[in-house]
């Protein structure tokens, strides 16, 4: 280095420094800069989990209550019209009954969970800090975390590696260590109707391994939290129960046969082609996706989505393992509260001996940030998004990160609406969202190298309970574009 230093000499460096040593010195803060920044970073995550990790714990608390206010309501019904419904009673007993299965199902996946990070550090001692860093808050409401790539069902692989030496944090560190998974005990299964709720509270063990689990360090959760769990469940019929096989094949059959056809001679070649799927939420395409022999990597920042899509990819024995009741939340639109109350198993398949091929893996991150390293430039054949395009807060950044790290002739599948996520975030003036047209995305797309070869439009549903009385109806953009020529911007 040849410029001169602006940083303050500390007292060791005497005046007459060389140029080298003022530089060694600044190299030191920096250093010391970026080590607290990382650490920060670390403790707002850990932050983060733990608010999760408590939305996860507050669902049975939540949804009791939702259930008392139903009772209330009840009572308040006179004599006369109490005796129209007088079934209704049971009711409430049955959907007490849902709520602890839930909670039994939701209670085991937490106690699969490895938190990759400390999860006992906290802020104190940054208050004052001047570094530079993301609003607490962000974090909370992105549930954004640094990245991370887990292998999913197998080890060892290329892409498992190359991840593994693209980020060098507290997960990939554990990698090779990890213990198997699990074995879960017999009463672990078919959890219907077998968890059992003390009063309000979970009843449970918990050994030393899962503190974090301890009711006493629960933390008291918004309610909008829980309502993620909520969301979590319906996603979780989406991906893995037999219900969800006509959304799925709505959504990922369309995208699956687009693949199949677009690399034909793909059992031939020594290495599979690779496949990334950004937002990859429970990880079912992403499986699917192995399962049509591609190395699939699935990339996903939401620990709510994390903790689950590990849970039934890893730990999962057999089929119709887990029994869960989906449709309780909501007594709208039901025609009946058989439907209302009816139970889902799942998973429908056992990952585990679907046919996995070899590198399959989850990468936790942000997309834009986990692959626009270096690194990832030009290194995937695909690039399959399905209801993630419009997650981002600066779509062309999305759209710039395909085109970088997919190979020349390399294609990207897409599948989705664009309700963009940050368009309405009342209160947050300040968040960026910017929302093209789907003509100003292709448009964009084109400015990024990328031709159009198919372009249609399906309909489909996202999440929707099938015996709803309502049926919102996606009518979702399907493309596959093909990246002509390196880009250099
Ligand atoms: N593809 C899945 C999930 C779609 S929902 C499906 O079709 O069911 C969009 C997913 O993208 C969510 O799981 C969300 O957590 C994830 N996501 C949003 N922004 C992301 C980002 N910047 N990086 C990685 N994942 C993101």
């Amino acid at each position: 280095m040849t410029e001169t230093t602006t940083a303050q000499a500390p007292e060791t460096v005497t005046a007459g420094a060389t140029e080298t040593e003022m530089s060694r010195e600044r190299d030191g803060e920096e250093e010391e800069k970026i080590r607290r920044q990382k650490k920060l970073e670390e403790a707002l995550e850990a932050k983060s989990l733990r608010r999760i990790m408590s939305a996860y714990l507050n669902y049975p608390e939540a949804a009791e209550e939702d259930l008392k206010k139903w009772e209330r309501s009840y009572r308040k019904l006179s004599p006369a019209h109490k005796a129209l419904v007088p079934h209704y009673a049971l009711k409430f007993q049955r959907l007490r009954r849902c709520i602890s299965t839930n909670s039994y199902f939701i209670f085991n996946m937490l106690q699969s969970f490895e938190p990759p990070i400390d999860l006992s550090q906290d802020l104190d001692g940054y208050e004052d800090s001047n570094l530079d860093f993301a609003p607490h808050e962000k974090y909370i409401l992105d549930e954004r975390h640094d990245s991370s790539c887990q292998p999913t069902l197998t080890n060892n692989s290329t892409h498992e590696e190359e991840s593994k030496s693209m980020h060098d944090s507290e997960l990939q560190k554990k990698d090779t260590n990890d213990p198997p998974p699990k074995n879960h005990s017999d009463d672990a299964r078919n959890n219907d109707e077998r968890y059992d709720c003390d009063g309000d509270h979970l009843n449970h063990d918990h050994g030393n391994a899962h503190d974090w689990l301890d009711p006493s360090l629960q933390t008291h959760v918004p309610l909008v939290d829980v309502d993620k769990v909520r969301c979590i469940i319906r996603n979780i019929v989406r991906d893995w129960a037999a219900e969800g096989q006509r959304e799925r094949d709505q959504c990922y059959k369309p995208i699956l046969d687009e693949l199949d056809s677009l690399f034909p001679d793909r059992q031939k070649k020594s290495t599979p082609p690779s496949c990334l799927v950004p937002g990859a939420g429970l990880g079912r395409l992403a499986l699917e996706i192995s399962c049509l022999g591609f190395i699939s990597q699935g990339n996903e920042f939401s620990y709510y989505m994390m903790i689950c899509s590990s849970f039934i990819l890893n730990y999962a024995q057999v089929l119709n393992e887990w029994t869960i009741y989906p449709w309780i939340h909501s007594n709208c639109n039901s025609l009946s509260d058989n439907d209302q109350l009816r139970p889902v198993s799942i998973p429908d398949i056992h990952p585990a001996s679907a046919g996995i091929t070899e590198g399959f893996s989850m990468c936790g991150g942000d997309f834009v940030e986990v692959y626009n390293e270096s690194c990832q430039a030009g290194m995937w054949d695909a690039v399959v998004t399905c209801f993630f395009i419009d997650t981002a807060h600066n779509i062309i950044e999305y759209i710039e990160t395909i085109s970088k790290i997919l190979k020349d002739g390399g294609v990207w599948i897409n599948l989705g609406p664009l309700l963009y996520h940050f368009a309405d975030t009342y209160g947050h003036d300040n968040e960026m969202s910017i929302e093209l047209s789907l003509e100003d995305v292709k448009r964009v797309a084109s400015q990024y190298g990328f031709e159009i070869e198919k372009d249609r439009t399906i309909e489909t549903t996202y999440t929707t309970n099938p015996r709803s009385m309502m049926q919102n109806r996606y009518y979702a953009a399907f493309w596959t574009m093909r990246k002509k020529c390196a880009i250099t911007t």
